[in-house]
Order: C-alpha cells, then sequence, then structure tokens
C-alpha cells in the first residue's frame, strides 16, 4: 500500500488549550492532539512540541491541565495562544486564570477544564507524548466544543480570492486586470485582521505605503501574531 498523508488529515479531533508550571514560570499553548486513553483510573495523553515553552513546562513541573474549547471562541484567542511564544510573551496576564491544584487552569472560552499528573513521557521525534493521570476535572459549560475540522473551515472562510477559491475559478478563466493591480491587502487567515498597504502597520514601524509583499518575512499579524504566511490576498 502507498503513504498518503492525506489520508491522516481526515482524522478527527478536538481544540484544547494546554497550560503548565515549572517554578515561577508559567504558559498555555493550543494542542489538538489530547485524548482520554482510559477511563479506569482515567487518564489522559497529550502530543507537545519539544521547541514549545510549555514542553519544557509539562517535564520539568510534571503537571500539566487542557481547557476544551468552545466553538465560539474568537480566532484572536487562538492566536494569542497559538502563533505567540510564552517565552515572548505573557500569554496567561492576557487570560482568565483560575489556579488549579498544581498549574494554571484558563477558563475564558472553555467547556471543560481536566489537570493531570505526569505519569510517563515518551520521545516521539519532534514531540513528546505526556501521559497523565486525571486527578481534578470540571465541566464549565454546555456549550458544544470548537473541532479541529471546523476551526480550519472558520480559518477558510476569510477572503474569496483565497487560493481555493481561485482553483474553482481556474474552469472559467477571467482576463487578466489591464494593469497590473498594486499594493492589493492581505488579510490574515487566523484572526481576519486585513493589511492595507497604503495605512501600513504604523505600531509596528511600517510606514503608510508598504506593499505586504514588502513586509519584513519576521512581520507577524498586529491582532492575532500569526506570521506572514497565514496571510491570503484580498
Ligand atoms: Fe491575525
Amino acid at each position: 500500500m502507498a503513504m498518503d498523508p492525506k489520508a491522516l488529515w481526515t482524522m478527527s479531533y478536538g481544540m484544547y488549550l494546554v497550560t503548565a508550571r515549572a517554578g515561577e514560570r508559567a504558559n498555555g499553548q493550543i494542542a489538538n492532539a489530547v485524548f482520554q486513553v482510559t477511563a479506569e483510573p482515567p487518564r489522559v495523553a497529550i502530543a507537545i512540541n519539544k521547541e514549545n515553552f510549555t514542553h519544557d513546562l509539562i517535564r520539568d513541573g510534571g503537571w500539566f491541565a487542557f481547557s476544551v474549547l468552545a466553538e465560539s471562541v474568537p480566532m484572536e484567542f487562538i492566536g494569542l495562544f497559538g502563533f505567540k511564544s510564552g517565552r515572548d510573551v505573557d500569554k496567561l496576564a492576557q487570560a482568565t486564570v483560575r489556579e488549579g491544584l498544581h498549574v494554571p487552569l484558563v477558563v475564558d472560552h472553555a467547556i471543560a477544564v481536566t489537570e493531570a499528573r505526569v505519569l510517563q513521557a515518551t520521545d516521539a521525534g519532534s514531540h513528546t507524548v505526556f501521559v497523565g493521570e486525571a486527578i481534578g476535572a470540571e465541566v464549565l459549560s454546555g456549550a458544544p466544543p470548537l473541532t479541529y475540522a471546523g476551526y480550519h473551515a472558520r480559518k477558510g472562510k476569510a477572503p474569496k480570492n483565497a487560493p481555493t477559491y481561485r482553483g474553482e475559478a481556474a474552469a472559467a478563466p477571467t482576463p487578466p486586470p489591464a494593469v497590473a493591480p498594486v499594493a492589493s491587502p492581505w488579510t490574515c487567515g487566523v484572526c481576519g485582521y486585513t493589511y492595507d498597504p497604503a495605512l501600513g502597520d504604523s505600531a509596528n514601524g511600517i510606514a503608510p505605503g508598504t506593499r505586504f509583499e514588502d513586509l519584513p518575512s519576521d512581520w507577524v499579524c498586529p491582532v492575532c501574531g500569526a506570521p506572514k504566511d497565514a496571510f491570503l490576498p484580498g
């Protein structure tokens, strides 16, 4: 049998905000690979990228918690916890945090929180799989959860001239514009912020009249912190 990665893309996940603490340092990040492995005793597993700040906090602190995010969670909130590093920003200072048994719990846009003690850490290459025993858990709301597929569908909703739409338009090509468009706006696929070249991004030292294409490669969305490649024309 061939190895088609698209087969794996059909798998279903939720969206979670994983938190941890080691000593004075605490952080939270978005993760989709969170699942229950046994019911009795209740054990859960999470896969966290080794490069993430939260990874080191779980490894060093020995505990983690996760909030199940509601379907209604704003994209800006996912942007804060998913696209900014806790090494640069105190993310938890911008959220409603409740103290758990050992780690902070983020309750904004959360329908449930679970806190677990790490039993085992397995090296899985780019990620570590932490298996933990759930020690505390609480339902906060009856709202429906956000799924990973739902998150991607919302991201893709933004501009009409996204790459996927162009694919459909290819069947019925439209004549090219007489004058090549210059300095067109680009929209953040995570939070919906539109970069307007006429305005620039003065808060980050980008002068009015700067084309999106000419923004520095390390420029990020001023609203949610998503990188430049998360933007789509339009
Ligand atoms: Fe954004």
